[in-house]
């Protein structure tokens, strides 16, 4: 059955080397009750496990049924000690968390069998060794003797054919040492039983053949075995264990830690909860931004103005930048102790003040736009609008009221209706069509600002729609407001002649509006309290008159204001802005100061851009039109913004993941070295360095999965009251939404760094010494 042939085996601790087993010859039968007798030191425990296959010998040769085991891999031996030896202990060495039962199924676990197969059979050996009714017990709530027998029936559980006991009774009182030596004995009718002891009481009276050591050698033999054939052909089956028995044994273990798990658990997910927020709160606004952008789009006009103010969406943040302060040092630079003063030009100033070339061409080319595209286009004109009124038996000027007269968007294309329609309700009467008409609006709340009663020339405290509606003011023509001094023009004082002369036109409301409901947002379409809309009409008509105008044709012809005498420089980028904004106000410039072009939905928005950009294709810098897209400006700002922020923070809490999963590995290598006795059992039951690093693989897998789940939890749970104080802040509903793909992937990334962060900690397990871990208390 099993031949020991000349083997040696010594420790070196230092410099000393101590020879355990110095030429080792021994023959076993197939069934027969050994028992090796000898003074502590002797070499016993050194030989069994050499024969059990724990440790290796330095020389010589083992043979299983007359096969050599020189060449015999790790993986040999794991499948040699699973399936055909039975170990049995001095200090009985049960895996203390799991209940008996399972103890003794594990062998078979390990082994592959099928788990209805182990329970039938673990239930049959614990009925052999007498302890059917303890079977779901956990090891430590029985006594000594009957966790021998639990190792027996362990030992017994793959049928191996050679059982081997280490002082099996050391530990036991004589009684129950009785008991057990019965139980072996019985057990060796149809095995090989090798049995170290010290008793030599024991071994006489229960063994079939007592061998007797001393210094590493067999002094005496009772009944040696020469025969020199074995009929059997020996053949190993490999071990295996599956990934489910290792996390079958990490969730027991964890079981018995519950607070540590978890503490441990919440830690790490600290890291997570944090990304999970970040990318909650980053999707959310971004959601926001692109629900919004979509929403206002067709109130976000492409804007033309005047002059070039170098506010595209490229520079935009760079400006920003600079006017916030952000770019500091430039600024700091500037500052000099010197005490002489240079004179600086406005001529390359960097906001540069360059004319927008607004040409009757580029009219021409925006008025054949694809109006499909086209919801509205407005076209504003900055001739001011000589608006008077009789208020408290005093006269004013609108002009001194600052209340913003706007003409509505020039009908365009088919969608023109749809753009008011589409923000404002008409409260009372109609869209103003004729030249005299015009519409007030009103606030949300139904405000008018103080300046709009005075130039509606209403002087009470409760104002009903009625009082608006009735309102008339005159329109003052430019040849009656300003009166010729020579090369100069002086506005008139405005008095009853000027407010009673017959030239005015009396402009009648006919409509009150306010901004949709379901349209005035906070960042986007606003209300407005101080608001006069006017129709295309009233605009021609006010330029006609007003290009007529004795100061208009005075004023086109010069360089200085005619009205309060400035000279402009017309060679300096600012003189020739402010002659334009002159000439503009007085009607001697038919150009408009600001052009916006409404899109009719968000994709129209680039339709535009392109058909603008086309226009500018070829052409000089000098010739070509700057428009603003108010859109991609708003969303480039947030979007640039939110990304830098977002960056930053998940940077942040990439940190604490880092950390955390470095506590992991420190807290998986506190594991592997609590649980160093189970993997010398499971070792000695046939486990493979695999197996073992499996084990602790499953628990940091376990580990990681529950961080990760806590984390989501956590941060779905936090998103209720961060999204409610955003709905405080901007009326903004349930911005935070961690992503379900999202939430996985973390949950993944969690297992995967605390994975990474055990494997060490499961490497040096699996490395350990077999015989040195099951000396481990
Ligand atoms: P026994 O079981 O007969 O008491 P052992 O087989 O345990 O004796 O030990 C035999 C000798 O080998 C002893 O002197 C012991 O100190 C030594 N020995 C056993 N294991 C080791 C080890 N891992 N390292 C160093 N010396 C060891
Ligand atoms: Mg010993």
């Amino acid at each position: 059955m099993l031949e020991i042939k000349n083997i040696k085996k010594s420790y070196k601790t230092g410099s000393f080397v101590q020879h355990a087993l110095d030429g080792i010859d021994l023959k076993f039968r197939k069934n027969e009750f050994v028992a090796i007798l000898g003074p502590s030191g002797s070499g016993k425990t050194t030989l069994l496990n050499i024969i059990g296959g724990l440790d290796r010998y330095d020389s010589g040769d083992l043979l299983i049924k007359g096969k050599s085991t020189k060449k015999f891999k790790d993986r040999d031996w794991d499948a040699y000690r699973n399936k055909s030896i039975g170990f049995v202990f001095q200090s009985y060495n049960l895996i203390t968390h799991i209940s008996i039962l399972n103890n003794i199924e594990m062998a078979m676990t390990l082994s592959g069998k099928k788990a209805s197969m182990r329970k039938k059979k673990a239930k049959e050996l614990l009925k052999e060794v007498g302890l059917v009714e303890h079977a779901h017990k956990k090891p430590n709530q029985l006594s000594g003797g009957q966790m021998q027998r639990v190792a027996i029936a362990r030992a017994l559980a793959n049928d191996p054919e050679i059982i081997l006991a280490d002082e099996p009774t050391g530990a036991l009182d004589t009684k129950t040492s009785e008991q057990i030596m019965k139980l072996i004995q019985k057990i060796s009718k149809d095995k090989l039983v090798i049995m170290v002891t010290h008793n030599p009481e024991l071994a006489n009276k229960y063994a079939d053949r007592v061998i007797n050591m001393q210094d590493g050698k067999i002094i005496k033999d009772s009944k040696s075995y020469k025969e020199e054939k074995d009929g059997e052909e020996y053949k190993l089956k490999k071990t295996k264990m599956s990934f489910f028995t290792a996390l079958y044994l990490s969730l027991n273990n964890i079981r018995t830690k519950k607070g540590r798990t978890l503490i441990t658990a919440f830690a790490s997910s600290i890291g997570i909860i944090g990304i999970a927020l970040i990318l909650a709160l980053s999707n959310g606004f971004q959601k926001q931004i692109d629900i919004f952008e979509h929403q206002i789009s067709d109130a976000m006009p492409v804007v033309i103005m005047s002059t070039k103010s170098g506010l595209n969406a490229e520079n935009v943040s760079s400006i920003i930048a600079s006017e916030s302060g952000m770019k500091k040092e430039d600024s700091e630079n500037d500052f000099t102790d010197s005490n002489k003063v240079s004179i600086k030009t406005n001529e390359n100033d960097s906001l540069g003040l360059a004319i927008n070339p607004i040409t009757t061409e580029f009219m021409d080319y925006i008025n054949n736009i694809d109006s499909n595209y086209v919801s509205a286009i407005l076209v504003r004109n900055s001739i001011e609008k000589k608006l008077i009124q009789k208020y408290k038996d005093a006269y004013i000027n609108s002009e001194a009221l600052m209340v913003t007269k706007t003409p509505l968007p020039d009908p365009c294309g088919d969608n023109s209706e749809t753009f008011i329609d589409n923000y404002y309700d008409v409260l009372v009467g109609k869209m103003p069509t004729e030249v005299d008409e015009i519409v007030i609006e009103v606030g949300r709340d139904n405000t008018i600002s103080e300046e709009t009663a005075k130039i509606l020339g209403i002087d009470k405290e409760d104002i009903t729609f009625d009082d608006i509606m009735n309102s008339t003011i005159k329109l003052v023509h430019n040849d009656d407001y300003y009166t010729q001094r020579g090369n100069y023009f002086q506005a008139k004082i405005v008095d009853e002649d000027l407010y009673n002369n017959e030239n005015n036109l009396e402009l009648k409301v006919v409509g009150i509006l306010r901004i949709k409901k379901e349209k005035y947002s906070t960042i986007g379409i606003t209300d407005s309290n101080n608001a006069i809309y006017y129709s295309s009409k009233l605009e021609n008509y006010i330029k006609d008159s007003a290009s007529k105008s004795k100061i208009a044709l005075k004023q086109k012809e010069v360089n200085y204001s005619v009205r309060d005498g400035r000279v402009f420089d017309v060679n300096n980028a600012l003189g020739k802005y402010y002659l334009q904004q002159e000439r503009m106000a007085v009607g001697a410039l038919n150009t408009p100061y600001n052009i916006q072009i409404y899109p009719t939905d968000f994709d129209a928005t680039d339709k535009i851009i392109e058909y603008l950009n086309k226009y500018n294709e070829g052409k000089s810098e000098e010739e070509q039109i700057e428009f603003i897209n108010q859109a991609e400006l708003i969303n480039n700002t947030t979007s640039s913004i939110m990304s830098g922020i977002t960056t930053v923070l998940i940077a942040f809490s990439a940190i604490s993941l880092v950390v955390s999963s470095i506590m992991l590995g420190i807290i998986t290598y506190i594991s592997v070295l609590e649980r160093t006795k189970e993997i010398g059992i499971l070792r000695a039951l046939g486990a493979r360095k695999k197996d073992i690093k499996r084990v602790f693989n499953a628990e940091t897998i376990i580990i990681g999965f529950t961080s990760g789940l806590i984390g989501i939890l956590i941060a779905n749970v936090l998103t209720i009251p961060i999204n409610s104080y955003i709905y405080k802040l901007t009326t903004l509903k349930n911005v935070a939404i961690l992503n379900p793909i999202h939430a996985v992937i973390l949950i993944i990334i969690s297992m995967i760094l605390t994975l990474i962060g055990g494997a060490i900690p499961a490497h040096i397990a699996s490395k350990q010494d077999v015989v040195t871990s099951l000396r481990t208390e």
